[in-house]
């Protein structure tokens, strides 16, 4: 069966999540796929927006999918590169008694359109952060690097060289606010400890003269309150990122890629 394949620079669980939106597949693909029914499993049925049908003849998850159509069949096979990224290929095979006058060359040349399609839609188009919005330009969160600086060797003196890249982390609107949001609880959580603290303060010199006991059952009741309001705010916050708390900037494959070749992060745009 003719093949091609690409490289995707993201981990198999990102490229098959992608993968298997079905609202993405008229952004890569070409076809406009409506729905998968009952779901994507073998047997299940690939219905496009013109009516027509395919079938998956073979799954398995993250690894591979394969559909057949009344007179092509095609198979999508998903492995995992290291860390950060993903191979994926495409086999075709026409049948039902089509065959190719160019032994399949043109198909493969639009097949492998598809992919490239398929790797800017998952590298670029995605937001990062909850893999499943598109970006928004005004999102993206860049995060800028440093060489550790090599020595170049002039005739007469030596010079360091300082490399820095700018890496644009893809994000979209709705994971940009909700992280601005969180970002105020967390400023406000700790405004309202110190302005407590500060009266808290105030109190105990006033509490004082009741006796030494009061002081110190005022200090823990102060110290619980603190603690109670610290935890309250950190659970509203997460509250707020759930689904994309673990996914800081840094983490992200091309930050990765770099600091494994020797560079450092020196910033990243906040929130
Ligand atoms: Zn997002």
């Amino acid at each position: 069966m003719p093949k091609t394949g690409i490289i995707i620079d993201r981990p198999p669980d990102i490229v098959w999540e992608v993968f298997t939106k079905p609202e993405g597949w008229k952004k890569w693909w070409g076809g406009d796929l409506k729905q998968v029914a009952p779901g994507w499993q073998d047997g299940a049925k690939l219905i496009w927006a013109d009516g027509s049908t395919s079938e998956i003849s073979g799954f398995s998850r993250q690894r591979m999918l394969q559909f057949t159509s009344a007179w092509m069949q095609t198979a999508f096979r998903f492995t995992s590169k290291g860390n950060h990224s993903t191979r994926v290929e495409i086999e075709f095979a026409p049948r039902g008694g089509a065959a190719f006058n160019d032994g399949g060359q043109a198909h493969k040349a639009s097949l492998a359109s598809s992919l490239e399609k398929l790797k800017r839609y998952v590298e670029v188009g995605i937001c990062w952060f909850c893999k499943t919005r598109p970006t928004v330009a005004s999102a993206v969160v860049e995060v800028k690097l440093r060489g550790n600086g090599e020595v170049e060797r002039m005739p007469k003196h030596e010079r360091t060289i300082r490399n820095e890249v700018t890496i644009r982390v893809p994000r979209c609107a709705l994971c940009k606010s909700k992280y601005r949001k969180a970002r105020h609880i967390d400023e406000v959580g700790k405004l309202v400890v110190f302005i407590l603290l500060l009266a808290g303060c105030g109190l105990t010199t006033v509490i004082g003269n009741l006796g030494t006991w009061f002081v110190v059952l005022w200090l823990i009741a102060l110290g619980a309150m603190c603690v109670g309001i610290l935890f309250g705010f950190g659970y509203w916050k997460d509250k707020v990122l759930r689904g994309i708390e673990e996914k800081q900037a840094v983490d992200f494959p091309e930050v990765q890629m770099m600091k494994e070749q020797g560079m450092e992060v020196t910033w990243w745009s906040r929130p």
